[in-house]
């Protein structure tokens, strides 16, 4: 047996190799900074090694914390492979085929995939006429009894969340009632619904009609303070920031800025995420929307909080190099996590692996 490496016991009789090695800190969330520290992973993931464990067996100059996530991708847009070696270990993707989701998410060597499945949304409503919207990414739903059958699908189809669409000004929307059925039908199944809101009053209304989760800062209007207060506590909001000019921010952009600001400033759970597949953004971990996190008020650790949304048991992430302080800009965290790699057991094991191409450069 080489040093550092176990036969630890699994669960009914299965057997899953334990390896010991050392880092020079580790993020936790909820726990924070520590390290140096000794540790050990397993196919369940990454923990502090006890004296059960096997010694360290190397030393990874650098930090671990837990596996990132992007949770807006569209991955028929965009090349999966690209956003692991870019530093993401999971995706979520929140419109597309879901048989060919299906398919990505048992792919070797992708972020883990959780897919919403197809866009919900009223006959002839946003995205169905859209070019960039690929065959069977969308699902008209003409009522609410095909809003139900219409959520089932997606879930036989492996769905963790769905997706509808309050985008009136784009076409036909989906009215109150079969909204209404859509959610009932998600929350029966235990899935939450996440929305793309766009126009006046559709941040209200998808308060109002308890959406879980919003895929973009509202970006329309300015919204109420006490409405803000209230989707805070009720809430959780994908940032999406860059999309909005990318390169050269937009007026929306200092319109979802200002709302995000004070949602973050209520207590509302901000959720990293970048529209991957819309417009020219990095492959990858994003520094333009972790630096407009920064602008919306999020420090340091509430940027790595934003970034692991989803607990991810098969990766760990690596970044080399000295950690930035605690109270180091946004501009410093995301130059920081440009050299995030993602890491398994077995690349604990093996050689280290190369580093991820530059981040900043747009995606072809
Ligand atoms: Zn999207």
């Amino acid at each position: 047996m080489t040093p550092g490496r176990a036969a630890a016991s699994g669960g009914a009789g299965r057997s899953a190799s334990a390896v010991g090695f050392s880092v020079d800190a580790r993020w936790e969330r909820g726990a924070g900074w520590s390290g140096p520290t000794a540790l050990v992973a397993t196919e369940r993931g990454v923990r502090p090694a006890t004296g059960a464990d096997p010694a360290p067996g190397r030393h990874l100059p650098g930090t671990v914390l837990p596996g990132l996530t992007d949770a807006h991708v569209h991955l028929a847009l965009v090349d999966p492979a690209a956003l692991r070696r870019g530093g993401l270990a999971a995706v979520d993707d929140l419109g597309g085929n879901p048989d060919v989701l299906a398919e990505l998410a048992r792919t070797p060597g992708l972020p883990v995939v959780r897919y919403a499945g197809a866009f919900l949304t009223a006959p002839g409503g946003y995205p169905s006429d859209r070019s960039w919207a690929p065959c069977g990414a969308v699902e008209e739903v003409a009522g609410p009894a095909p809003a139900v059958s219409a959520v089932d699908r997606q879930v036989a189809a492996g769905a963790s969340f769905l997706k509808v669409v309050l985008h009136p000004g784009a076409g036909p929307e989906l009215d109150d009632e079969t909204l209404g059925a859509i959610l009932t039908r998600a929350r029966a199944h235990g899935r939450p619904v996440v929305a793309h809101v766009e126009g006046e009053g559709q941040a209200r209304r998808a308060h109002e009609a308890r959406v879980d989760r919003l895929a973009h800062a509202p970006f329309t209007e300015r919204l109420p303070d006490d409405l803000v207060a209230a989707m805070a506590r009720a809430q959780q909001w994908i940032s999406t920031l860059d999309i909005h000019g990318w390169e050269s921010p937009t007026r929306e952009q200092d319109v979802a800025l200002d709302n995000l600001s004070r949602f973050a400033a209520a207590g509302g759970t901000v959720v990293y995420g970048t529209d991957q597949g819309n417009g020219p953004l990095p492959a990858g971990v994003d520094p333009r929307e972790l630096c407009a996190l920064g602008a919306a008020g999020l420090a340091a650790d509430d940027l790595l909080r934003a970034l692991t949304s989803t607990p991810v048991a098969t990766s760990t992430t690596y970044v080399p190099g000295p950690r930035p302080d605690p109270d180091a800009p946004p501009a410093a965290v995301a130059a920081w996590l440009a050299s995030a790699v993602v890491l398994t057991t077995s690349d604990l094991v093996g050689s280290p692996p190369p580093p991820p191409e530059p981040l900043g450069k747009a995606h072809p």
